[in-house]
Formats: C-alpha cells, sequence, structure tokens
C-alpha cells in the first residue's frame, strides 16, 4: 500500500513556493536597488507577490493640499491613520496610484512583467469597515465614527494565483474592499501577512528603514535576530512602539496562518531581499515552544 502521505504528494502537488515581501513607504529607501534585487529573484525563478506602503508620501501629499494627516491611538496601543473620506481619496491617489504605478513602471523596465493591483480590484482584498473606532486623547476615550478603516479578512487567492502561473509579478497596495463595497484603508503589513497566509507562502518580508525589531530602539546594535513567535508575544510590547507593533501583529498573524517565516528586515540596504532571505534582520518563526524567554 502507498503511504498516506505519498499519495497526498501525488494526487495534490503543492504550488511552488510563494514568498511574499512587504516594502514600506520610507524615503530614505532606495526603490531602485529594490527593484534590482527583486528582477534577479524573478529572472532566477522565484514566484514573488509584492506589497507596498506610501505613509510618508501620503502625509506630505495631505499637507500640501490643505488636509494635514491625524494619526489615532486605540486603547491597547496601536497607532493608525485618521481616515476620513477625503483622507482615503488622498490615500488611494497615492498609493494606489503614484506609487503604485511607479513600482510597476521600475519592474516593467528591469523586464518583469508587473501588474498593479489595489486591495479593490477583483476584491482581493476583503473585509468589514470599523466605522466605530475607539481612540485615546489626552488621556480620554472618544469614538471616532467618520471614519474609512478596516482589516483584511478574505485574499483573492485564486486570482494572484492566475497571475503568478501566467508569469505576471502582482504588486499589491491598500485600499482594501469593504462588505458594503466602499474603499477602505487597512495596514499594509497585515494586509501582506493575510495574503501570505491566503498563498500557503512559506516567507514573509516586512522590510522597512529600520535593520530589524530592535530591543532598544533606534540602537541598531540592540537588533534581535531571532524570535519565536512566542517569545514575540510574551516580550514584543514591551520594546516596540508606534508602528513597529502593528508589523509585529502582522507577523503573529501570518505565522498563525500557516507561514513558516516572517523576516523583519531593511529595505535600505542594498539587494535588500536578497539580505532579508539570507536572514539579515530579525526571523520570527513559528516554534510553539521558546527556547529561552526574552524579559
Ligand atoms: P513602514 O511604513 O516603512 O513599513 P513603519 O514606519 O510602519 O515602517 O515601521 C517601522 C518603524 O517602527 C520604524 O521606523 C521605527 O520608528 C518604529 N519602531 C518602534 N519601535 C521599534 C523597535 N523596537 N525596533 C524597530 N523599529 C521600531
Amino acid at each position: 500500500m502507498i503511504p498516506k502521505e505519498h499519495t497526498m504528494t501525488f494526487n495534490e502537488p503543492a504550488s511552488p513556493a510563494t514568498l511574499v515581501v512587504k516594502v514600506g513607504g520610507g524615503a530614505d529607501i532606495d526603490l531602485d536597488a529594490f527593484c534590482d534585487d527583486l528582477a534577479t529573484l524573478i529572472a532566477a525563478g522565484r514566484r514573488i507577490v509584492l506589497v507596498h506602503g506610501g505613509a510618508e508620501r501620503t502625509n506630505a501629499v495631505a499637507t500640501a493640499l490643505g488636509h494635514p494627516p491625524r494619526f489615532l491611538t486605540s486603547p491597547s496601543g496601536y497607532t493608525s491613520r485618521y481616515t476620513d473620506r477625503r483622507t482615503l481619496e488622498i490615500f488611494t491617489m497615492v498609493y494606489a496610484g503614484a506609487i503604485n504605478k511607479e513600482l510597476v513602471a521600475r519592474l516593467q523596465a528591469r523586464g518583469v512583467n508587473a501588474s498593479g493591483l489595489s486591495g479593490v480590484d477583483g476584491g482581493l482584498w476583503r473585509g468589514p469597515r470599523k466605522t466605530a473606532l475607539r481612540a485615546v486623547e489626552n488621556g480620554r476615550q472618544r469614538i471616532v465614527r467618520d471614519s474609512y478603516t478596516g482589516r483584511v479578512e478574505q485574499v483573492n487567492a485564486p486570482l494572484l494565483r492566475t497571475l503568478l502561473d501566467q508569469g505576471y509579478t502582482p504588486v499589491l497596495t491598500p485600499p482594501a474592499l469593504s462588505q458594503a463595497g466602499e474603499a477602505i484603508n487597512v495596514d499594509g503589513d497585515r494586509a501582506a501577512a493575510a495574503t501570505a497566509a491566503a498563498l500557503g507562502a512559506d516567507t514573509l518580508l516586512l522590510l522597512s528603514n529600520v535593520p530589524g525589531l530592535l530591543r532598544d530602539y533606534p540602537r541598531s546594535a540592540s537588533l534581535i535576530p531571532t524570535l519565536t513567535a512566542a517569545e514575540l508575544t510574551l516580550s514584543s510590547n514591551d520594546y516596540a512602539q508606534g508602528r513597529m507593533r502593528i508589523k509585529l501583529l502582522g507577523a503573529r498573524e501570518a505565522l498563525a496562518g500557516g507561514v513558516r517565516r516572517v523576516v523583519i528586515g531593511d529595505a535600505r540596504r542594498p539587494a535588500p531581499i536578497s539580505a532579508a532571505l539570507a536572514g539579515a534582520g530579525t526571523t520570527i518563526t513559528p516554534a510553539d515552544q521558546p527556547a529561552t524567554v526574552t524579559p
């Protein structure tokens, strides 16, 4: 008799391992170096889905348009962009317009058949809009009601697989689509995590403008090279502040969704994707039992 695992391998060939890369929108990130590296990896046969951010540029454009950015802090300490209807318009213009098309063009110039999609297109990222947000301001809680934000609950993985199978490299960006068919601002790191989980990706890279998770931010020498998901749960809130806390939440969600490795790495270095794949940055793995408990 054929052992069960062999039958399964035979009947259900695993689709080729996919890599999901999220790149932040920091002004100090060299997108040419990033795209050179991506093009080299794709030419070598890697299946890659790219997700990008754009927070800094959105802040600058919003300020120039007379609608400066505002940020909300939730009672549990997560910060997010206050997104009213006007902010959503500006956000969509910058993320899904300017930055997405610039990245696609840069990749096309390098022979990568990149195809840009926002989470709205093809219902790629769907989830509930959170119409009432609790925020803490000056130590007091208040409810924010005119918010176009939410979170990704469903990923149209067949659409991404179709593109990948045909040789396209998907370049993804918020906004996502609410259940009522509205565009909503969602966190890019968490959307990338949901995408990696839905595609059964083996690795998720979260690349931004820091060397990785720092125990003593901003001291680079305090980089934490490896962590397990359990250690992350126990200790991350002690040293991660602001946006890094949401990145770590994304990392936890990806691992819980079956992704085998999340690397928080530096997008500013030469060949940033290859470096993160080789272990530069903070590598987080799903082992149930922490090897050491971080104080
Ligand atoms: P991006 O928008 O490029 O994805 P974010 O701004 O969301 O990146 O997250 C990275 C930021 O998190 C860093 O620029 C840094 O200011 C902040 N941060 C807070 N605590 C830490 C920490 N312990 N280690 C590293 N970065 C941290």
